[in-house]
């Protein structure tokens, strides 16, 4: 598999990563043997986050007992709470990885104008400070909305960006991956399978030998994903013209109300968590009940009295650039969570 560059930080990584957000779905004992397969067919970056669970344990499990042949990133979303919040989700990352120094560590979620503002401050400087004394290597930044992740960008502060980019929501080709190159700020692509709605999964992840992304870290949960995902890179096959025709038809579908979680409708006055809604609908409504879906309705659980409380004011379909129907996605998920 071909290496990328993270830009101007010069660290070389495989262009697949591992993206470790669904390793809470399996137990420490297969989560072990995915990761110890992913080192051996040589991935050697791993992307985690607070907000993931256990994954950083899981990794931290075998990870820490490496010889530093690897890259990690890790992320907090506690500032959207507070800044101490920020501090010891911080802290507890060391703690649960078990490792003295990460490489990437950033501010997780960062959507809103308002909310890139807060990062600006008080949690930025602490980054630095922690930077100083050789506890982070780099400071990175995810988001789910292109502009804002632009803006973040153009400050110069990160040498890291994580967004989505897939066949479904290009935004970035607007100027996102343009900004990011030509500034050195390294890119990784998250949701590369647009949260897993694109059947073509192969197809959907060689669109991404057009461009000029950085490391693309699917996120995994077993050994077959990985492997499947792995032989894609590896064998490195653009697109036919036919192909990309087939992508766009099975795309043309799901693109109409596909909830690009740019966070633009929130927030919600009856705290509502918007793009969650979408994605838990998009991967049960209509769905056949299986691990997976039970899984997410598991996570979504805690949501129904919020849910409950929605009075269909239509303010978040009005602030949508896509006029996606929150309203009667709230009620349609409502209706799968209480049966
Ligand atoms: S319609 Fe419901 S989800 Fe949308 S803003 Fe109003 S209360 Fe929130
Ligand atoms: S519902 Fe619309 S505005 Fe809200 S996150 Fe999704 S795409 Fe963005």
């Amino acid at each position: 598999m071909r290496n990328v560059i993270l830009g101007k930080t010069g660290i070389k990584v495989k262009a697949m990563g591992f993206g470790a957000m669904y390793l809470p779905r399996v137990s420490e004992q297969e989560s072990d043997v995915i990761i110890e397969r992913a080192l051996e067919i040589g991935i050697n970056y791993f992307d985690t986050a607070s907000a993931y669970q256990d994954s950083e344990e899981k990794l931290g499990r075998v990870l820490s007992r490496r010889d530093n042949d690897f890259v990690i990133t890790s992320r907090s979303i506690a500032c959207k709470t507070s800044f101490d919040a920020f501090k010891k989700e911080f802290e507890q990352s060391f703690d649960r990885l078990g490792i003295k120094t990460i490489d990437f560590y950033g501010f997780h979620a960062v959507n809103m104008k308002r909310e890139l503002e807060t990062v600006m401050g008080d949690p930025l400087n602490f980054l630095k400070e922690q930077k100083g004394k050789g506890r982070i290597r780099h400071i990175a930044i995810t988001g789910h909305n292109h502009v804002t992740m632009t803006e973040a960008i153009k400050t110069g502060e990160f040498e890291m960006a994580m967004f989505p980019f897939n066949v479904i929501e290009r935004e970035p080709l607007d100027s996102l991956l343009d900004t990011a190159n030509s500034l050195g700020v390294a890119t990784s692509i998250m949701k590369p399978l647009a949260g897993g709605v694109i059947e073509s999964k192969a197809l959907s992840l060689r669109f991404f030998f057009d461009y000029p992304v950085g490391v693309v870290t699917p996120g995994m949960a077993s050994v077959k994903e990985l492997e499947d995902n792995f032989n894609v890179f590896e064998k490195m096959q653009h697109l036919s013209q036919a192909e990309v025709r087939k992508l766009q038809e099975e795309v043309s579908v799901l693109g109409k109300e596909f909830c690009r979680r740019c966070s633009y409708c929130m927030p919600c006055e009856k705290g509502i968590m918007i793009p969650f809604v979408h994605m838990i609908h998009m991967k049960c409504y209509g769905k056949p009940m299986d691990d997976d879906v039970a899984y997410t309705l598991g996570l979504a659980e805690r949501m129904i009295s919020a849910l409950e409380n929605c009075s269909e004011c239509g303010k978040c379909v009005e602030k949508c650039p896509y006029n996606i129907p929150t309203p009667e996605r709230v009620k349609e998920l409502l209706d799968i969570l209480k049966k």
